[in-house]
């Protein structure tokens, strides 16, 4: 930041005007001004292989995803008291999608919209007030869901209760005995389970894609209390784990699935899909508006999003691209300490270091060695020292052999 006036004073004026609950990345901050596949630009001029952003699914600044943004910004945007197409034709195609147990989507702005529709839903049709997260997930910014989101430090919320993710070579039946468990912890307070809701990646957790099978047992495990499960694919969807969907890999089908980042590949839409009874349950007796959820501009990007995904077979590329990429960040552990590489698809954590407090340090110096490399990654987990790797699914065989070069130059100085 220091040889870069303009970014001083942008930074100064962020602070003044934004306040103090804004971070940065990097030590170094970035100002990025333009962006195009999967490379970001700064305002001098250098470019950035990203690395790190899901959101993104299809690409920066995707031209179909723009030109169908822009054509329909000139054409129409209203909300779903209308009849209109759009809304339909993507509620279709993200059911066609789901498993034939989904009968219904509902539209948001937001993976938080999202998940607090599926909390109402799960306590509406079980009435029942408690919630079973991961003991470090991350679920979203409102009151509620803050709660549920013990990532970072945050106080639980009240009915809400946490299980470890799985553990590296636990077996599949590991994190349903912990629900078992956990529900039995709930049953002594006296509070009754509505939902377990987990993030199909457990990201937060430290991307725990965990072994396959375990949220199906886990699913069985909430259903036979009483409880619904609740598949948090924020993160996890549209492809990034080499299937449209995180939890197919678990034989899992969940009775709600809540969606948001990547569906609108930068743009703000989330939804929600839920089994058919469960929603005409919840509809029985009430309904739900949401003034921008389902706007027609909104859903013309979610088509784009949609076709780009189909149209240039990124789920299998991100199956087949991302398993040779596996094996290549597999051989940075032979050749570095304490590194331990898990993923899914597009979608992986390399945990730095022997799991001690040093090691959180250690992930950050190897982020910002990336960064002055010129390749974007991130760092999560409980003690921040997973990184995260989660380029945009379009990346090429040999952006992918760039992020491996810069890993191993950077774990070697780190
Ligand atoms: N669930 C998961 C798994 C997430 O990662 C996030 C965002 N980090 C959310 C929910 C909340 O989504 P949003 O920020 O779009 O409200």
């Amino acid at each position: 930041a220091a040889e870069d006036p303009s970014l001083h004073r942008l930074l100064d004026r962020r602070a003044r005007s934004m306040g103090p609950t804004y971070r940065l990345f990097y030590d170094e901050p970035l100002h990025v001004v333009t962006g195009r596949g999967v490379w970001l630009e700064d305002a001098a001029g250098r470019r950035y292989l990203d690395a790190y952003n899901n959101v993104p699914v299809v690409g920066h600044c995707h031209p179909r995803v723009v030109d169908a943004l822009s054509r329909q910004a000139a054409t129409l945007n209203t909300h779903t008291r209308y009849a209109n197409e759009l809304p339909v034709l993507l509620a279709e195609r993200l059911l066609a999608t789901l498993p034939s147990e989904f009968g219904n989507v509902v539209f948001t702005c937001s993976g938080s919209e999202s998940n607090e529709f599926a909390c109402r839903i799960a306590m509406g049709v079980t009435g029942a007030t408690g919630f079973i997260v991961t003991a470090h997930a991350y679920h979203g910014t409102t009151a509620r869901l803050a709660g549920m989101s013990p990532s970072g430090g945050r106080p639980l919320g009240r009915d809400v209760f946490t299980v470890d993710a799985p553990a590296p070579d636990e077996p599949p039946e590991a994190l349903a005995d912990r629900v078992r468990d956990c529900i039995g912890r709930m049953a002594q307070a006296g509070v009754r389970p509505a939902g377990l809701m987990v993030d199909s990646v457990m990201a937060t957790d430290g991307v725990v894609v965990g072994p396959a099978g375990c949220l199906r047992l886990a699913a069985d495990a909430i259903r036979a209390a009483g409880g619904l499960s609740i598949a948090d694919e924020v993160q996890s969807g549209f492809g990034r784990c080499g299937a449209m969907w995180g939890f197919s890999r678990h034989g899992v089908v969940p009775d709600i699935v809540t969606m948001g980042k990547p569906m609108g590949n930068g743009h703000p839409i989330g939804a929600l899909a839920a089994r058919r009874e469960i929603m005409a349950a919840f509809a029985a007796t009430r309904g739900y508006f949401n003034t921008f959820g389902g706007n027609t501009v909104s859903c013309a990007v979610g088509l784009a999003v949609l076709d780009v995904i189909q149209d240039e077979d990124l789920v299998g590329h991100a199956r087949n691209a991302g398993a040779r990429f596996h094996r290549r960040l597999q051989g940075l552990e032979a050749r570095h300490r304490h590194v331990a590489v898990r993923g899914a698809g597009l979608f992986f954590g390399v945990e730095v270091g022997g799991g001690d407090d040093a090691a959180g340090s250690r992930a950050r110096r190897v982020v910002n060695a990336m960064r002055r490399a010129g390749v974007l990654i991130g760092a999560t987990g409980p003690k921040g020292s997973v990184l995260k790797i989660r380029p945009p699914l379009p990346v090429a065989e040999e952006e992918l052999d760039t992020i491996v070069s810069a890993l191993d130059a950077a774990l070697h100085d780190a």
